[in-house]
């Protein structure tokens, strides 16, 4: 458990100093989000947007002295364009005016403050335990988000058991033509980074919290998304540490919670909802899965669980229910078969129930970010 203090970390960025101002950057308050964990640093630095890009070899120089300090096992230092927080003000997305044409755009922004060049908002998909449909949701709610016309990424941070290859039907490795940025890989219209192209299928994965941070950043960071409307974030189950870092990590816009009617009585959804308050990120609110089991041979509807549940549940928890998918055969099949019920059979019923949750966290995601519809070209472009 030895490792390197916060101080050494401070005491080694006291070195470097902002070319323009003459200053060094941890007296200038650039330094923000300091973690220090078993040898492994992450800090972010304050810039003008304006500089971004020009920034870049100040990162740079910040990692290196902090990687040189003995003790230090891996750095991670991002740019963040969130100046000095005005005092009081709390969280998460810009609320406000819908921007006007060329009013500038606003990306992605969370309570840590850091923003990702073209991504306009993301969003995270959690459950209390696995096995609960949370990958199917993310899935097919991000296609039906796509065919409102959005762009659309699928961020699978689920890296004990990445599902978003196999239900995305995509195979095969992302490509890097620059060695550093991985290109993400697509199908339907969707851009998809998971764990899950990077390594065997068949291959336990044993991630220890410092790994999950940085496979976490590099899967956001350090690939080529583009412009998007929305990124959507398949979390990894549960609502230990290990989430409560990631959606720490992760500028996230709102949080979507799915549970079965058995987990939403055992309360579940309340650990779900009490991680992303600790953490400051609204949650959008909640999606009932294997809701009503559909027979898929006379259609008749069971109530297997108790009906209604959860949405009395949704209301005394404060959060919005945000519709039920039912428990339907089709949908395991097609999920499973990487031909997900929205873009496979996007008339039937089990796509109707994604598209229309889809449209109502659209537009509460739109009205976080302060935003109508699909994306203006953005102004600020910065690494
Ligand atoms: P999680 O991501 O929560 O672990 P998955 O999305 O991988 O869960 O779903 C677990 C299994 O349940 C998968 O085989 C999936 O196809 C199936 N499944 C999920 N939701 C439904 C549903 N509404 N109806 C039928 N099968 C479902």
């Amino acid at each position: 458990m030895s490792g390197i203090s916060e101080a050494a970390v401070l005491a080694a960025l006291k070195t470097v100093k902002e070319p323009g101002k003459g200053q060094d950057i941890v007296s200038l308050g650039m330094i923000s989000g300091l973690i220090v964990k078993d040898g492994n640093v992450g800090f972010a630095i304050e810039v003008d947007p304006r500089q971004g890009a020009a920034m870049e070899p100040l990162r740079k120089a910040a990692e290196k002295v902090v990687h040189d300090l003995q003790g230090v096992t891996s750095v991670t230092a991002v740019l963040t364009a969130e100046r000095a927080a005005p005092s009081g003000a709390g969280q998460a997305a810009s609320q406000g005016q819908a921007p006007k044409q060329g009013a500038g755009h606003s990306p992605a922004k969370g309570p840590g403050g850091t923003m990702i060049p073209g991504i306009r908002s993301i969003v995270a998909v959690a459950s209390g335990k696995g096995g609960v449909g949370k990958s199917t949701v993310t899935t097919n709610l991000a296609l039906a988000l796509a065919q409102q016309g959005l762009k659309v990424g699928i961020l699978d941070a689920d890296i004990y058991g990445p599902s978003q290859p196999r239900m995305l039907g995509i195979s095969g490795r992302p490509s890097s033509p620059d060695g550093k940025i991985l290109d993400p890989m697509e199908n339907y219209g969707i851009k998809c980074m998971s764990m899950g192209f990077l390594v065997a299928e068949d291959t336990p994965m044993i991630w220890r919290g410092p790994m999950v941070q940085s496979a976490l950043q590099q899967m956001l960071r350090d690939v080529a998304w583009g412009e998007l409307d929305i990124l959507v974030v398949d979390m990894p189950p549960g609502t230990g540490d290990a989430q409560l870092t990631m959606a720490q990590q992760v500028p996230l816009t709102g949080a979507v919670i799915v549970s079965t009617p058995q987990d939403i009585a055992l309360l579940d959804a309340r650990k779900g909802l009490n991680m992303f308050r600790k953490v400051d990120v609204p949650v959008l609110g909640i999606v009932e899965n294997m809701s009503v089991f559909v027979c898929p041979n006379c259609g008749h509807e069971s109530h297997i669980f108790s009906h209604g549940g959860a949405r009395r549940e949704a209301d005394k928890l404060g959060m919005e229910f945000l519709g039920e998918i039912p428990l339907h055969m089709e949908i395991r099949e097609t999920s499973d078969g990487g031909r997900p019920v929205v873009v496979s059979n996007p008339d039937a019923p089990n796509a109707k129930a994604f598209t229309a949750i889809a449209k109502r966290v659209w537009e509460k995601v739109a009205a976080q970010i302060g935003a109508g519809g699909p994306r203006q070209a953005p102004k600020i472009v910065m690494q």
